[in-house]
Parts: structure tokens; sequence; C-alpha cells
């Protein structure tokens, strides 16, 4: 079946759902991203000064696009005033995350109630591939504050009678099953390691009935932490892939998980200086921002955009894997290692809840964390990276410890700690 989220952008562009073509996509967002440019050299300093030169009509095709200069979040870092297009008082909302590079910087994104507007709708029809009108959801992850993920998704679905239940991030396992087992949701939405460690825990203290479907979000999704649920609770599970930047909302694949159907009505989405495979770094533009446009942003994730049809008959591209941050990968033993391969071998192991991992010149240092009771079998994993994610010569040193969950204040993106000279 086609995803809702076609009919959606069908009905943005003002176009039956048969007419929705990837050149009238483009021919869409050229459009907004040519209005996206003069209003942000008009109202932003910063793209005052740097986009100054640029005449927005000049911009007719992608390659136009490729000639404006990208913004980095090391532009945005302590300069969100100079971003800014309307006062600082007119912003209604303002979501502090920190930066993806090492050196530790935060960033505040700045929003107007009509910046975030479009993220409620685009999560109602795009959930509508997994949600029925009155089921149970519960949101493990977020908060209930207004404009939080938790918020704006039970906004989003409340008009169709789904019962949504912001339960927030999971730290003690126990509670947190708890929680699921009393709520007993239909769809769980949650971040990929924490809910990958509650299915741990429920191998020990019963299965749940009834998770129909479950969608993972706030950070890449391994394969081995998406089969390790499907196969012990039985559920579908999707993937969203959303940044603060894009308003929260970005994407959700569809029933035939061959990628992530993107919020192309509102953002304009490129890979920067793909390699033969056709990975970079994925950039995106939000169209129409009120309080603080960002212009060809660069994401710091690896990924890949495919325009080959769906097999649900959707025409439209699609950003199909995400490898992993460029700041989660190291150079070792002479090849670039992300995070996201080391996890899908260490996650392979039902046992395991958590994991760091550190890169220190060419060892390879992982904490593997189980429940207390439960093991890894440290010498068969050796053996896999070994086999299939590092070069060879690489040592690798893993020690295991126990825990019940995770500290609140971690993030919901995993890292890796990378010593040494890039
Ligand atoms: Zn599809």
């Amino acid at each position: 079946m086609r995803t809702p989220t076609d009919a959606w952008i069908a009905s943005r562009l003002g176009i039956p759902l048969e007419e929705l073509t990837a050149e009238a996509l483009e021919a869409y967002q050229l459009k907004r991203f040519r209005e996206t440019v003069r209003y942000a050299a008009e109202h932003s300093p910063f793209y005052a000064e740097r986009l100054g030169n640029t005449c927005p009509d000049s911009i007719q095709t992608p390659a136009d696009i490729r000639r404006i200069d990208v913004t980095s979040e090391l532009d945005v870092a302590g300069q969100e005033n100079a971003f800014l297009c309307i006062a600082p008082g007119s912003v209604d909302r303002i979501f502090t995350v920190p930066t993806t590079g090492t050196h530790g910087d935060r960033k505040r994104i700045c929003f107007t109630a009509a910046d975030l507007a479009p993220s409620v709708e685009f999560y109602y029809h795009a959930f509508l591939t997994f949600i029925r009108p009155g089921d149970r959801l519960l949101v493990m992850m977020g908060g209930t504050a207004e404009g939080s993920v938790g918020d704006t998704i039970d906004r989003s679905l409340s008009p169709i009678g789904v019962i949504t239940h912001v339960f927030g991030q999971v730290t003690d396992l126990e509670t947190a099953w708890n929680a699921v087992l009393e709520f007993a949701p239909d769809v769980i939405v949650g971040i990929p390691y924490q809910i990958a460690a509650l299915a741990a825990w429920s191998r020990t203290h019963g299965l749940p009935q009834g998770v129909r479907c479950v969608l993972l979000s706030a950070d890449d999704v391994p394969d081995a932490i998406r089969s390790r649920i499907s196969q012990l609770w039985g559920s579908e599970v999707y993937s969203h892939y959303g940044l603060t930047e894009t308003g929260l909302a970005g994407g959700v694949d569809c029933c035939a998980h061959r990628g992530y159907h993107l919020r192309a009505c509102d953002m304009y989405a490129e890979i920067l200086d793909p390699d033969p495979d056709g990975f970079g770094e994925l950039a995106v533009t939000p169209f129409g921002r009120e309080a603080m446009p960002l212009i060809r942003y660069r994401t710091g994730d690896i990924a890949r955009i495919s325009t080959e049809r769906c097999p649900c008959g959707g025409v439209l591209p699609r950003l199909e894997t995400i490898r992993g941050r460029l700041s989660n990968s190291c150079t070792i033993g002479g090849k670039r290692v992300f995070l996201r391969e080391i996890e899908e071998a260490v996650y392979g192991d039902n046992a395991v809840i958590d994991l760091e991992c550190t890169a220190d010149g060419d060892t390879l240092r992982l904490t593997v964390r189980t429940l207390p009771q439960e093991k890894t079998d440290t010498e068969a994993l050796q053996e896999i990276l070994r086999r299939e994610v590092l070069p060879e010569n690489t040592a690798v040193i893993i020690e295991e410890e126990t825990a019940l969950g995770f500290l609140p204040e971690r993030s919901p993106k995993k890292r890796m700690t990378v010593r040494q000279e890039e």
C-alpha cells in the first residue's frame, strides 16, 4: 500500500496523487527553496551577509542549489541571534541541543508556533502508516511540554481517538517495563537502544502481548535492534528520522521498510559530495521558517538518497540508509568504521542492553552491558567484529558490565569516543 505521506504531499502540492511525480515535487521544492532564500537574505543578519549576492530567481535547478554555501552547526552554536528573522521576544519555542561534534558546544534552535505546526500535520499523516483509530500509544521519549515530541504526537493523533501516554525516556528498565504492562499499548514510540534494552528485559520478565508496532526515533536504527524487537515481541518495527533542525519530524518508513519517506513538501534533502555508492553527508533546508531559517544545513549524518520506485508504489526520493554520524566513526587500521557497524555486531546478541565504544589509536575498546545473570559470549563477539567490521590485526578489548537501565541524563543519541589524530 502506498504510504499515506504521499497523499498528504500531493494535497500540499495541490495536485491529485496520480500526478505526484519526482519532477512535480522538484519544481515545488525549487520554488519554496527560492522563497526561503529570499526571506532569509532579507531578515536574518547571518544570511543577509552570506546570501547578499545570490539572486533567488537564479535558483532554477538542483545544480544551482549546490552553488550556495552550506551552513554547519558551528555557524549556529553561540550565534543563534544572527540567524533570527524575528524579534527574540516573538520566538515561541527554543530547543537547546548538543552539537554532534566533540567540542561540547550546545546550539539553540528557535521556532514560532507556525514553524512547528506542519510537524503536527506530518506526524498525523505519516503515523497513519501503522496507527489505527482508538489505538493505545505509549511514547517512551521526549516530554509532555508544549512543542515536545510527546506533545506533538499527542496533538496529532487525538483527533482520531488515539490514546497517548507520554512516559518519557527509559531509565530504570523495571519501571519502564511495568509501564508497558500496565498501559498495554498497541504501539510504542521510543529510542532504539532503550527499546532494545526493554526487549532484552522482557525475555526474563514476560513478553508483552499485543504491541503491534514499534516506531524507533531520535537516532539511526541498527538492523540488529529492529530484528530483535520484531523477533521477541512479534511487532512490526518502523523508523522515524528527524532532527530538531527539521522541526523534529523528518521522515517515516512505509510498510516496505525501504527507507524514509520524507516530509518533502516542508524541506529539501540532499547528499553532499556523494561517494561512488551514493553515500555522503545529508544536508537539509527546511522551508518557510519564520524564526530561524537554515539553508543547506549539514546534519552530520552519512546517508544515501534513493530515487528508485519504492515497493509501496511511491516515486519520490527516499532517504534510504543512515549509516550513522561522521562524529560516531573512527579510522582504525586505515579503515573508517562507523559505530553503527559495531552496534550491528553487538546487538545481535539479545542479552546486550547497552554498549560503550572507544577507539583508542588502533585499539577498539568496548564495554558491553547486560542484565545481571546474563552473559555475552565475548569471544564470539570478537570473532564477528574481526570478520565483519574491523581490518585484520586490530586489537579489540571487550569488558563486560551489568546494568539495570540508563542514567537519566543520557542523550538519546549514542556516541562513540574517539581518541586519535584525525
Ligand atoms: Zn514506500
